[in-house]
Formats: structure tokens, C-alpha cells, sequence
């Protein structure tokens, strides 16, 4: 059975002030035991968050480069960020595709670094509203995870570092998350794609989380679908109301 995956993501978010209130706060939480739970700090605070945050924590960097060292100026690799301490990074957000203008290919190349640098991986895909409203909502999300999973084929012994990260694009900050018929529609089709595509096995133990507009009133009837392993918390990961989500199954 897939162990339920919460994700917070900060973005570009908070001070040490105001970051190591909140994590004071996750500290003296009490927190369902059966949840993975994943902080994803500024790289500019991953040391800090790390030697703040209780070991019970995970914490991931929000991005990162594909190679390892060199001239490339303003970026940090896996290898840094597995010498602070932490253990995952975020790839392919939305944020890094259309403010960025990240490739799929460059996202494909990053996760396969990431994950050969024994780092786990959140790579996260979704459709834009014109997309959906088109009607080619699978083909969009089944062409990004093909450039993820192309990296995983044969490497059964890294499949627990991967997470999948469903988040429609429409839904993200927007206060208009999907409907829990919506996420578990897409998680369904994502994981039949895994297993035609991949193998069953990767498709059975892969854990795929939605992510949107999640927030302490709608987490619970989003956790209960089938095929949601979890959650990847924008907005609500810096507010007290993280740990209403990170407890969604009890
Ligand atoms: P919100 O929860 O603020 O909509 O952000 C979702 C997200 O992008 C998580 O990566």
C-alpha cells in the first residue's frame, strides 16, 4: 500500500521570522504518523529549514540543476542540496514551465540527475484551462509524465523516490480547486498510463497527489479518492492549517 504524501510548498515565501514560527508550530503539532510529510523551503533557507525543523519532516528544495557542478551561474544541484541535509527536490511545477519557461525535456534531464544523486523526486505536471476546456487534458498530462517516466524505465529500485504531482493548472492559487472527481478521473488515467507505459508494479506503488487550491475544508473528500496518495500544499502550507491537511486520514 502507497503511504500517504503531503507536500508543502512555500514557493517564494516568508523570512526566517516568520518561517521558524511556522515551523515551531509543525514541530509541537501532533501529525499522523502513516503521512510522509515534505516542507519545500527557498533554497536560500534549506540549511536553515533543516536544522529548525523536526527530523519527522521532510524537507525538498523547490528546483535544481541537471548536472552537478560547473559554470552555470544562479543554479544549486542535487549534490548541494543532499550536503544540507535534504532529502527532495520539486520539479516540472507549473511555475518553472510557464513563468520560466522550463522545457519538458530540460525537466525530464533534471529529474534523472535528481534521482541518480539519490535525491526523491516531486515532479509535478497539469493542464492549463484552455487545455481542459479543449478537451485534451490526458494528452497533456500523459506527454509531461512520459518525459519523467522515460527516466525511470528499468530503475525499479528508485520508483519509491518518485512522487507524481497532479496539478491542473487552472486550480493552482486560484481558490477554485477540482472536484475530487476530477483529481481521482486524471489519477485513474495516469496510473492505467503508468502501468500500459511503464509496468505495474511502478503503477501500483507510485504515489500520485494532487495539488490546487488545497485547503483544510477541502482535503478530506479529496484524500478519501482512490487514486489520491496525497497532497502538494501551496497557500495553506504556511498557515497552521497545514496540519488539519497533513492529518486529512484520521
Ligand atoms: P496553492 O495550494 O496555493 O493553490 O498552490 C498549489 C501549488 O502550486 C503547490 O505546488
Amino acid at each position: 500500500s502507497r503511504k500517504f504524501f503531503v507536500g508543502g510548498n512555500w514557493k517564494l515565501n516568508g523570512d526566517k521570522k516568520s518561517l521558524g514560527e511556522l515551523m515551531q508550530t509543525l514541530n509541537a503539532a501532533t501529525v499522523d504518523p502513516n503521512v510522509e510529510v515534505v516542507c519545500g523551503a527557498p533554497s536560500i533557507y534549506l540549511d536553515f529549514v533543516r536544522s529548525k525543523l523536526d527530523a519527522k519532516f521532510g524537507v525538498a528544495a523547490q528546483n535544481c540543476y541537471k548536472v552537478a557542478k560547473g559554470a552555470f551561474t544562479g543554479e544549486i544541484s542535487p549534490a548541494m542540496i543532499k550536503d544540507c541535509g535534504v532529502n527532495w527536490v520539486i520539479l516540472g511545477h507549473s511555475e518553472r514551465r510557464h513563468v520560466f519557461g522550463e522545457s519538458d525535456e530540460l525537466i525530464g534531464q533534471k529529474t534523472a540527475h535528481a534521482l541518480e544523486s539519490g535525491l526523491g523526486v516531486i515532479a509535478c505536471i497539469g493542464e492549463k484551462l484552455d487545455e481542459r476546456e479543449g478537451g485534451i487534458t490526458e494528452k497533456v498530462v500523459f506527454a509531461q509524465t512520459k518525459f519523467i517516466a522515460e527516466n525511470l524505465q528499468n530503475r525499479n529500485s528508485i520508483l519509491s523516490h518518485v512522487v507524481l504531482a497532479y496539478e491542473p493548472v487552472w486550480a493552482i492559487g486560484t481558490g477554485k480547486t477540482a472536484s475530487p472527481q476530477q483529481a481521482q478521473e486524471v489519477h485513474e488515467k495516469l496510473r492505467q498510463w503508468l502501468k500500459t507505459n511503464v509496468s505495474e508494479a511502478v503503477a501500483n506503488s507510485v504515489r500520485i497527489i494532487y495539488g490546487g487550491s488545497v485547503t483544510g475544508a477541502t482535503c478530506k473528500e479529496l484524500g478519501s479518492q482512490k487514486d489520491v496518495d496525497g497532497f502538494l500544499v501551496g497557500g495553506a502550507s504556511l498557515k497552521p492549517e497545514f496540519v488539519e491537511i497533513i492529518n486529512a486520514k484520521v
